[in-house]
């Protein structure tokens, strides 16, 4: 990490998190705000260091969950509804982490957010200057497929994994 360099934190990683990234992206290459339907203002100044990204989610990418009706009926869309985070470009192009888990707390007085980690099961603290709440609401199958990764998704539209009813 360089010297004064912020860190963003965006955490949850769906539509208005990666729409964020994407502003954020856009704006630090100077391009601007990308086009909405709410008028948003162009940032003066851009800092000198760009900010580091960092985007943290209990899934291991975007599910499309509007599509969610198609995805329950359809197993060769289903798999397209998921976009892992690494097979997004302009992720991995802009430098953009991703970190695996579930926000437990947050300290704000502090500036640092605690996750269970995906992978290791262990509770990690993420520090940031700024932190982005993206984590929209909870909503139970049968309204949005119950897994988190790619995989369990193509697997359950298989019949092959638990939960996957028709
Ligand atoms: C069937 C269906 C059809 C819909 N159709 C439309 C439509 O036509 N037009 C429309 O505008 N809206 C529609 N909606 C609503 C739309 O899906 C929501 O408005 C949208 O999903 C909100 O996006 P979001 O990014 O705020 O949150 P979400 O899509 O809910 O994403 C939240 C993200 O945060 C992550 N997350 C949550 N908690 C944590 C945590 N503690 N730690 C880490 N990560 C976490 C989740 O894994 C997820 O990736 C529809 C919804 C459904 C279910």
């Amino acid at each position: 990490m360089k010297q004064g360099q912020r860190h963003i934190l965006i955490v949850g990683g769906a539509y208005a998190g990666l729409s964020t990234v994407q502003n954020l992206i856009s704006i630090l290459n100077g391009k601007g705000c990308l086009a909405s339907p709410i008028p948003l203002s162009e940032p003066k100044t851009l800092p000198s260091i760009k900010p580091r990204i960092t985007i943290l989610d209990e899934r291991d990418g975007f599910f499309h969950t509007m599509g969610a009706p198609l995805a329950h009926s359809s197993s060769s869309y289903a798999s397209t509804a998921w976009k892992a985070f690494n097979e997004i470009p302009s992720l991995g192009d802009n430098g953009i982490s991703v970190l695996r888990g579930r926000a437990s707390s947050l300290n704000p007085a502090d500036k640092v957010l605690r996750f269970k980690e995906s992978a290791s099961g262990s509770e990690r603290e993420v520090e940031y200057d700024y932190l982005v709440a993206a984590t929209g609401l909870k909503r139970e199958w049968p309204v949005v497929l119950g897994s988190l990764t790619r995989r369990d998704i193509c697997l359950m539209r298989k019949g092959s994994l638990k939960g996957w009813k028709m």
